[in-house]
């Protein structure tokens, strides 16, 4: 199996464990490998690490929120030159995450700037700095992720990602709260060439959120469904564990179960790694 979504200490925020603990959890699993993700510094050097001395295939990247000056090609091109495979549009500091209250680094201190990020349709005025990070990201085959962004965000991003020839594109979590969308919603943009992430998170912390909504998401992604634990946060079961249940709740609403094992990992490993 291979997991496609992480979060492992140090971070700013509380961690069921570090990276090494997160390793060693993915190790007794039997997993082929996983996708460690930062709110708020490049993952690369620390995955390359774990890759190292473990022999899984552990992929970093970088998320464009502002400890990364935002959408900022020159991050991007760091994380991609180093070996990163993934580039995550604005997440913890999209305009999305401002408006719906959740959880920030600004949030922590006052003296640190409320800006938000966003790309076209909604800032225009990005444009030109998203392309090159989009360009970037073709240059290196590697994967644009969505991030927060919303779903006209998402959908200038698959147009532009096609006309730049990128081949891997993943639609962050697109039924969780940021961006919220519907299954339907999430069916077009299938539709445009993104692959669909579904997270053990949502199953244990979205609002609102309930198993026969993730499964009409899974069934509106098709074979392009993405599953991922999205855990680390100490009060989720340990990753590989929060993928498992996450597995065993779509089948109980109705996924085939084959769909499901590929999603978690046929898929995510074609789609994240060369
Ligand atoms: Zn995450």
């Amino acid at each position: 199996m291979f997991d496609s979504h992480v979060h492992a200490g140090p971070d700013v925020v509380d961690r069921i464990g570090e990276d090494e603990d997160i390793l060693q959890s993915y190790v007794a699993a039997g997993f082929d490998g996983f996708v460690l993700k930062g709110h708020y510094e490049s993952t690369v050097g620390r995955a390359a690490a774990l890759a190292r001395r473990s022999g899984l295939a552990v992929v970093g990247g970088v998320a464009l929120n502002q400890t990364a000056g935002g959408v900022n090609p020159a991050a991007a091109a760091a994380a991609l030159a180093a070996g990163g495979r993934v580039v995550w549009m604005p997440s913890a500091d999209a305009h999305t995450q401002e408006r719906a209250g959740l959880p920030r680094l600004c949030d922590r201190d006052t003296r640190l700037s409320r800006e938000v990020y966003a790309v076209p349709p909604v800032e225009p005025h990005a444009e030109r700095v998203t392309e090159l990070v989009l360009q970037l990201v073709a240059d290196h085959d590697a994967v644009l992720a969505t991030g927060h962004l919303s779903g006209p965000e998402c959908a200038w991003l698959l147009q532009r990602a096609r006309h730049f020839g990128i081949r891997r594109v993943l639609l962050t979590h697109p039924s969780y709260t940021v961006p919220g969308l519907t299954p339907g919603e999430v069916a077009e943009l299938a539709d445009l060439g993104g692959h669909v992430e579904i997270t053990a998170y949502q199953l244990f912390h979205q609002p609102g959120c309930s198993p026969q909504m993730l499964a009409e998401v899974a069934r509106a992604a098709g074979d392009r469904l993405v599953l991922a634990s999205d855990a680390g946060q100490p009060d989720s079961p340990p990753p590989p564990e929060a993928l498992q249940q996450l597995i065993a709740v779509l089948a109980a609403h109705g996924v085939p179960r084959s769909r499901l094992d590929a999603a978690a990992s046929a898929v995510p490993a074609e789609l994240f790694l060369r």
